[in-house]
C-alpha cells in the first residue's frame, strides 16, 4: 500500500468524512464538520439515516453469513472504520471468512489498519480502488490475493452507489461487479431515496453538491432495477429499517426519518 499525506485533501468536505460526523466519529475536519452541519439544518435526521444505514450493513452481513452461508465478501465503499466493522460481524460467525474492504478516500487507506485485524482463521484485506472504475476493483492485486472468484461472494454496496457522480452509469458501474461474480453470490445494497421526503432530501442533495459530493437519489423503481436479474430475498427491497429488524425500536422510525431503501439478492 503506498500513500503520502499529500494525497489527505483536508481543505473541502468529503463524504467519508461527513458520514463520520454523521456517526459520531472523531476523523473529520472543518471543512466537513461544516458541511455536514448544513445538512444537519436542512436534513435533521442525517444522522438516523447513517446510522440506520449502517445497522441494516450489519443485519444483512450476518444474514449471509448465516443464513445464506457466504465466506466471502467485498466491500465497496467502505468508510471510515466504525466498530463493528464488516469483517467483526462477519468473523463472529465464520472466523474463516474473508474480507476485502476498498475506497478511493486516502483517508479510509490511513484507517486500513482497523480493518486488518482479522482473525487467524480468515483474511481480511484493504484495497484503494475506484467503483468509477469496476475494473481496477476485480483487478487490485490485494482482491486476487484474497478471493476466489470461482467461488460465491456477496458484493456490498452499502450507502456508496448514489455517490457516484450523475454522468456515469450507475447501471453499468453495478453491472460490471456482478456479471464478473458467479452464480450463488449476493448483491447487499443500500441507497437514498427522495421518495419519502422530496422537499429535506433536495436540500440536502444541494448541500452535498454545493460541498462538491454529489449525490443522486433515485425512486424505489430506479433503485429496484439494480436487482435486475437477481433473486430480492425477503423482505424485497424496503426502507432499510424495515429490512429483518431485530430491534423494537426500529418500529418507531418513520420511513422518512431514514429515506434509504436496503435489499438482498442472489445471483442465480
Ligand atoms: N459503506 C460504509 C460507508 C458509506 S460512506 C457504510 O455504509 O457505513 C460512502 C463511502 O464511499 C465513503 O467512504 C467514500 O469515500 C466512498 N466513496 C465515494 N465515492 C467512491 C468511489 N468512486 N469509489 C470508491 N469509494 C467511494
Amino acid at each position: 500500500m503506498s500513500w503520502s499525506a499529500k494525497d489527505i485533501n483536508t481543505g473541502s468536505a468529503h463524504s467519508a468524512r461527513m458520514y463520520d460526523y454523521f456517526l459520531g466519529g472523531k476523523d473529520n475536519y472543518p471543512p466537513d464538520q461544516e458541511a455536514a452541519e448544513k445538512v444537519l439544518a436542512v436534513l435533521p435526521h442525517a444522522r438516523t439515516i447513517a446510522r440506520n444505514n449502517r445497522y441494516f450493513m450489519r443485519r444483512s452481513a450476518r444474514m449471509l453469513a448465516q443464513e445464506a452461508g457466504i465466506r466471502q465478501f467485498l466491500d465497496i465503499g467502505t468508510g471510515i472504520p466504525t466498530s463493528p466493522n464488516l469483517h467483526e460481524v462477519i468473523q463472529e460467525i465464520a472466523p474463516e471468512a474473508r474480507i476485502v474492504y476498498t475506497d478511493n478516500d486516502p483517508i479510509v487507506l490511513t484507517h486500513a489498519r482497523a480493518l486488518l485485524t482479522s482473525a487467524p482463521q480468515g483474511m481480511t484485506a484493504y484495497a484503494e480502488a475506484d467503483l468509477r472504475e469496476p475494473r481496477s476493483i476485480l483487478t487490485a492485486p490485494e482482491l486476487l490475493e484474497t478471493l476466489d472468484l470461482t467461488k460465491p461472494v456477496a458484493l456490498m454496496m452499502i450507502s456508496i452507489l448514489h455517490f457516484v457522480p450523475p454522468e456515469y452509469d450507475h447501471y453499468a458501474v453495478l453491472g460490471e461487479l456482478v456479471d464478473a461474480l458467479p452464480s450463488g453470490s449476493y448483491l447487499a445494497l443500500t441507497y437514498g431515496t427522495s421518495d419519502f421526503a422530496p422537499e429535506e432530501m433536495k436540500r440536502a442533495a444541494d448541500v452535498y453538491a454545493a460541498s462538491r459530493v454529489p449525490v443522486r437519489q433515485r425512486p424505489k423503481e430506479e433503485i429496484e432495477q439494480f436487482f435486475q436479474g437477481l433473486e430480492l430475498v425477503e423482505p424485497g427491497l424496503v426502507p432499510v429499517h424495515r429490512w429483518r429488524p431485530d430491534d423494537p425500536a426500529l418500529g418507531k422510525l418513520s420511513d422518512a426519518d431514514v429515506s434509504m431503501f436496503g435489499g438482498v439478492a442472489r445471483k442465480p
